[in-house]
């Protein structure tokens, strides 16, 4: 039950070792090799604190093509204070991964400012659901090659009303990628969402 037993790459195991984590959490045992050995959608009832950005993060982060520029990873989630916090930890699982840029799009910052960050091409954007579509309006953001999408705190993003820029943004996105969906409850409209836009999901609850 350590990390090194998982099959991250060693670029993974040494920046999660240089971070103090050495077990993985709950919601990381179950999601991490779910992640790198299926190939099905996920749907993880999870709360904050129970390690959930790694368990979605660093399996992804294994499979992504470090020398495609396109953009291949999206996480949507409700705030500005989650999206600078899931850009943190994905920047320090990947800081042996040179070559892997990530950029944060959220409201009630400078688009032009962000604008310039995509321009640099990154595999890797952690975003707002408003502000992504504000830039996908302004043609700043191409999701034609996007492989993994993850909804992370689906519940708060939906009672917060962004359930018509999910789907909009939802529909800018290839049929064909992964979608993950991590919720700390289940309620109708998480169902909904999952029915969907999910396909044969496997269902993880911790
Ligand atoms: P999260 O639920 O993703 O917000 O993570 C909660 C906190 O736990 C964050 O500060 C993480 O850096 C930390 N963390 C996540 N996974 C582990 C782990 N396996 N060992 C120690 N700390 C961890």
């Amino acid at each position: 039950n350590l990390f090194t037993e998982s099959n991250l790459g060693p670029n993974l195991l040494k920046a999660i070792g240089e971070l103090g984590y050495e077990k993985p959490t709950e919601i990381q045992k179950q999601a991490i090799p779910f992640i790198l050995e299926d190939d099905r959608d996920l749907i993880a009832l999870a709360a904050t604190g129970t390690g959930k950005t790694a368990a979605f993060s660093l399996p992804v982060l294994e499979q992504i093509e470090e020398s495609s520029r396109t953009i291949q990873f999206l996480v949507l989630c409700p705030t500005r204070e989650l999206c600078l916090q899931i850009t943190k930890d994905i920047q320090s699982y990947t800081q042996h991964m040179r070559d892997l840029k990530t950029v944060a799009v959220y409201g009630g910052s400078s688009i032009s400012d962000q604008i310039r960050a995509i321009k640099n091409k990154p595999q890797i954007i952690v975003g707002t659901p408003g502000r992504v579509i504000d830039l996908i309006n302004r043609r700043s953001l191409d999701f034609s090659e996007i492989q993994y999408l993850v909804l992370d705190e689906a519940d708060e993003m939906l009672s917060m009303g962004f359930k018509d820029d999910l789907e909009t943004i939802l529909r800018e996105t290839p049929a064909e990628k992964r979608t993950m969906l991590f919720s700390a409850t289940m309620n109708r409209e998480v169902e909904r969402i999952s029915k969907n836009y999910l396909n044969n999901a496997h269902k993880i609850t911790v």
